[in-house]
């Protein structure tokens, strides 16, 4: 079994690349987290950037953590998730995606991303983003073999205002190919919300440069949704249960459309 100090970028004493909540969880969803923190690995400093940059919106998801672990409470399902923060390596673009480790983020330099030697980046994503998406496809297979079926949630947050531009969106479902069912049905539950302001395939439309639902779902035929959560609406406790309960009744009335 590997240990982190075999991955040679994390110490034993700093997080794991891969945290699991409720693991045990019963439901068919599985809940995902990509960005769930802004961990940075001892051995890269801070990576150049100001304490601001370090927790603002490019490093991480804010609450998504929060989120997911109550969404995955309230669906009684596994929430995996990742520490590390996407300034790091970014767990949602395929390793050679030149995004996978930013050099420039939202108009901030990323100092120790710039010019980054391949051997640099290949022990990064072998610290973080392959055990991660592995513990994710190990989870998946063990269920297939249990004949357990499962619904993909990719759980995502995004800053209220990107280039000085508002996004009036509450909350975002993002779909792409594959099994679409889930993604739409729960589109349709969430814009009967009233006062519920619902992006179909906004902020963001998804398309290959997503790592995670195409490598997770599309293969194996997976209803999924990518969600997408305004973050000024997940700053204290009252907010990620508002928004928790939103969610898990539109997922939960989504999977009479699959069937599951
Ligand atoms: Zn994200």
């Amino acid at each position: 079994m590997m240990t982190r100090s075999d991955s040679g970028l994390l110490g034993e004493d700093e997080p794991a690349p891969v945290l699991s909540f409720n693991a045990a969880g019963g439901s068919p969803f599985l809940v995902t987290g990509d960005h769930a923190g802004n961990a940075i690995p001892r051995a890269l400093g801070d990576l150049g950037l100001s304490e601001a940059d370090r927790t603002r919106h490019i490093a991480w998801d804010l609450g998504v953590r929060e989120l997911g672990m109550a969404l995955a409470s309230a669906l009684d399902a596994p929430f995996i998730h990742q520490p590390y923060s996407r300034l790091v390596i970014d767990c949602n673009r395929d390793p050679g995606h030149p995004e996978a480790a930013p050099a420039l983020s939202d108009g901030s330099e990323v100092p120790r991303n710039a010019d980054l030697a391949a051997e640099a980046l290949v022990a990064r994503v072998e610290a973080i983003h392959a055990p991660y998406h592995r513990q994710i496809a190990r989870t998946l297979a063990s269920r297939r073999a249990a004949r357990r079926p499962t619904i993909l949630l990719a759980l995502h947050s995004f800053t209220p205002a990107l280039g000085g531009v508002m996004r009036p969106w509450h909350v975002g479902i993002l779909h792409d190919q594959g099994d679409t069912r889930l993604a739409r049905a729960s589109l349709a539950a969430l814009t009967a919300c009233p006062n519920v302001i619902v992006g179909d395939n906004e902020p963001y439309r998804m398309d290959d440069t997503d790592y995670s639902v195409p490598r997770h779902a599309y293969e194996h035929g997976l209803p999924y949704a990518e969600i997408e959560v305004r973050q000024d609406l997940l700053v204290d406790a009252a907010g990620i249960a508002a928004c928790s309960g939103m969610l898990c009744a539109a997922f939960w009335s989504a999977r009479e459309a699959v069937g599951l």
